[in-house]
């Protein structure tokens, strides 16, 4: 956690005031002011500059869970939004009108070559020790299991028998704005560009057309874009804009049981709806502008090069396959270790920021969402821990590498 400041801050907010200003209305900035007024009646106000959400991450997002990384904080905080998603219904219900968000758990398969055998091991004890329901098959009883697969290059394989697949993302984004605003969060049109601030606090932020929102802490959470903000606090955040392509796909062929599967070359793929959705890892060169291309720039020589092929080798029945659309993203990378930064900006009272999740941020928001808003507020309650991923950790050279990030 983070320390107390030396002039002894408490720790959160409670005692002085609680209007907190959070920059960015994505899932994250629309989960914190969520659990802010639900828990811990705090007034939040949210400033979004494009309330489409066009461009968001959250609205692109492919929104899977999963509970197979490297790192025993990851998996904790997918365990707790997991159980948060299965309850979403009660949990964010407005009026008697339950969201439902389309959970299910078919698993995610991760496939490995002799070579990545001995890392899949490793990361299946670390998994098993933090409570993951995962199981290691051989080629034989992978291929028992799903007889559609091409096995003869595998050596190993890694299955979550439950707590792992996807839901629809952008349905728990509107879930939590809509429980926020109903909370008494209030959502406005606003293109922050700076940060007024007193000693080491900030007063205020303050948009492009002038007006200015006062605060009694601030909340970074403008996802891909949050290292410009951060850098007026002379934070240096190692966040920038990663482009992922999704392709949506029909194959006449239907894979019994397929879950999300992850290929040794880094291609993925899992069921939507009658289909499938894939992807591989971009081409383009990063760090990229999060401006610029425009967002409907597919590289769809992606797919005719790389994925298709990859495909095809995995999964015969894949050979027959058709792109019905397609779409790209950001995803909000930190290079420093690929793992999100939450918690208090270091040398500022009531700075704080949640941003950088470098791909499994869709499924930590509820987790997250919980535990920035009681590190704010001040008291963990129910809310778990974000200690691992305070963002002192850069400055201190102490990185947190996940690396299973797909
Ligand atoms: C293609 C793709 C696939 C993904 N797949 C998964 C997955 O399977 N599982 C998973 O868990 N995660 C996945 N992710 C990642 C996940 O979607 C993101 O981590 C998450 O949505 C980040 O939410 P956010 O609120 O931090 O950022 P965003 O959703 O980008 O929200 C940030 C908001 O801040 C606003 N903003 C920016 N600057 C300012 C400013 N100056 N003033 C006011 N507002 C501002 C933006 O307009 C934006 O709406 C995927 C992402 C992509 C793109």
């Amino acid at each position: 956690m983070t320390p107390a400041s030396p002039g002894g801050e408490p720790r959160g907010l409670k005692r002085r005031s609680s209007h907190v200003v959070i920059v960015g209305g994505g899932v994250m900035g629309a989960a914190s002011a969520c659990f802010l007024v639900r828990d811990h009646g705090a007034t939040v106000t949210v400033l979004e500059r494009d309330p489409t959400y066009a461009r968001a991450s959250s609205a692109l997002s492919a929104s899977s869970i999963r509970q197979q990384f490297s790192q025993p904080v990851n998996i904790a905080l997918s365990r707790w939004s997991l159980d948060f998603l299965r309850r979403v219904g009660d949990e964010l219900a407005v009026a008697g009108e339950r969201p439902a968000i389309g959970l299910v758990e078919p698993g995610y398969l991760y496939l490995a070559t002799t070579a990545g055998a001995a890392v899949l091991r490793n990361h299946h004890a670390v998994q098993r020790g933090a409570g993951a329901d995962v199981a290691l098959l051989d080629p034989a009883a992978l291929q028992a299991r799903f007889p559609w697969l091409a096995v003869r290059d595998l050596a190993l394989a890694s299955l979550g028998l439950s707590g792992e697949g996807w839901f629809d993302g952008p349905a728990l984004h509107q879930a939590f704005r809509r429980k926020a605003i109903a909370c008494g969060a209030q959502f406005i049109a606003a293109d922050v560009q700076g940060l007024e601030t007193a000693a080491d606090r900030v007063t205020a932020v303050a948009c492009s057309d002038g007006r200015r929102f006062a605060g009694d802490a601030v909340l970074l959470a403008a996802g891909a874009w949050t290292a410009p903000l951060a850098a007026r606090l002379g934070l240096a955040l190692p966040v920038a804009a990663k482009k992922r392509d999704v392709f949506v796909l029909d194959c006449p062929t239907p894979l019994p049981g397929c879950p999300l599967v992850i290929d040794p070359a880094g291609v993925w793929f899992r069921p939507e709806g009658r289909g499938f959705l894939a992807g591989a890892p971009p081409r383009e060169p990063w760090p990229g502008d999060p401006d610029e291309p425009p967002l409907d720039a597919v590289d769809h020589g992606l797919f005719d090069e790389v994925l298709w092929p990859r495909l095809a080798a995995r999964v015969p029945a894949f050979e027959a396959l058709r792109v019905r659309s397609a779409w790209a993203g950001y995803y909000e990378m930190n290079a420093f270790d690929h793992n999100g930064l939450a918690g208090r900006v270091p040398g500022w009272r009531n700075a704080f920021t949640a941003c950088g999740f470098s791909g499994h941020g869709m499924q930590q928001a509820p987790a997250v969402g919980a535990g920035i808003a009681a590190l704010i507020a001040g008291g963990r309650g129910h809310a778990p821990s974000l200690d691992g991923l305070t963002p002192e950790r850069v400055a201190a050279g102490r990185p947190l590498l996940e690396s299973n990030v797909i």
